[in-house]
C-alpha cells in the first residue's frame, strides 16, 4: 500500500504504471464529470447535501416519490444536455485509442465517455444512462438508469467482471468507492493480481488496498500523466 502523495510525484507514478501496463481498465464515478459541470453526490456541496436519494422500493410504492424522481430527472436535463467531455474524459479516450485501455467501466449516466469518442462497445455502464426509460408494467426491456436499491443489470455486471479479470492495471477515477456492488470491481482486480491506482480528491473506501492513491483533480492529474490537454 502506498499513501497519498504530492501532485508531481503522483503524475509521474501514474504515468509509470500506465507505461508498464499491457491491458488496463478505467473505472469512473461521478467525480470525473464534475469538471464538466455535473455535480457528484458525495462531495461537499454535492447532490446529497441538498436532497436525499430515492430508493427503488419507494419509487414503486409511492406516486409522490415517482413524481419527485421525474421532477429531478427533468431538472437535471439542462445540466446534462450542456455538459461536454473534459480533460479527464479526453485522457481516458486517448488511452483507449492507444490500445492501453481495453474497457471503461462507469457508474455515470451522463454519456460523456461516448461523447469523448470512445466506442460504445468499450464502455460498460453499470447504472445505465439517461437516454431511455423502461416500462415497469409490460416488462419490455428498454435501456434505462437504475435506482438506489434496484438490482444491477446482469449483462453489464458480467461484462464488467470479464474486463476486470483481464486487467493488469485498474485505474479508479472519481468514485468514493462506498457503493456496492460497483466498488467490488477494484477489489476483484486487486485480488486477481492487478495493480490498483486511485485518483480521487477525497479519501475513498479502498485507499488502503491501492498501490497508488492520488488525492487530486482528475483532469490535471490524468491529463498530465497521459500527455493530453
Ligand atoms: P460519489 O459522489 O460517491 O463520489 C464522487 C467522488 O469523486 C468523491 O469522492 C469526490 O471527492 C470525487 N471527485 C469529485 N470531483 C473530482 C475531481 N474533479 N477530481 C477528482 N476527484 C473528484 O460518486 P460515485 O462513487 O460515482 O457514486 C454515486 C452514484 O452517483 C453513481 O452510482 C452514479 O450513477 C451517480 N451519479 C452520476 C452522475 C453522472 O452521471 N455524472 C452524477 C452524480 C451521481
Amino acid at each position: 500500500m502506498m499513501t497519498a502523495i504530492n501532485p508531481e510525484n503522483g503524475v509521474a507514478a501514474l504515468a509509470r504504471l500506465i507505461a508498464e501496463a499491457r491491458s488496463a481498465v478505467v473505472f469512473t464515478g461521478a467525480g470525473i464529470s464534475t469538471e464538466s459541470g455535473i455535480p457528484d453526490f458525495r462531495s461537499p456541496g454535492g447532490i446529497w447535501t441538498r436532497m436525499a436519494p430515492i430508493y427503488f422500493d419507494d419509487f414503486l410504492a409511492s406516486e409522490t416519490a415517482r413524481r419527485e424522481t421525474w421532477r429531478r430527472r427533468f431538472a437535471m436535463e439542462d445540466t446534462f444536455g450542456a455538459a461536454e467531455p473534459n480533460r479527464g474524459h479526453r485522457a481516458v479516450d486517448a488511452l483507449v485509442r492507444r490500445g492501453k485501455v481495453g474497457a471503461v467501466i462507469t457508474q455515470n449516466i451522463d454519456g460523456l465517455h461516448q461523447a469523448s469518442g470512445i466506442p460504445a462497445e468499450k464502455i460498460v455502464e453499470l447504472h445505465g444512462n439517461t437516454t431511455y426509460a423502461a416500462c415497469l408494467d409490460c416488462a419490455t426491456r428498454y435501456a434505462a438508469t437504475i435506482s438506489f436499491g434496484q438490482a444491477m443489470p446482469q449483462e453489464e455486471m458480467r461484462r464488467a467482471e470479464i474486463a476486470t479479470l483481464a486487467a493488469d492495471l485498474f485505474i479508479v477515477l472519481g468514485s468514493s468507492l462506498v457503493v456496492y456492488p460497483a466498488a467490488a470491481f477494484p477489489e476483484l482486480a486487486k485480488r486477481n493480481g492487478a495493480v490498483l491506482a486511485i485518483v480521487n480528491r477525497e479519501p475513498t473506501g479502498l485507499d488502503e488496498l491501492a498501490d497508488l492513491v492520488i488525492h487530486q483533480g482528475i483532469g490535471d492529474t490524468l491529463g498530465a500523466a497521459v500527455g493530453v490537454n
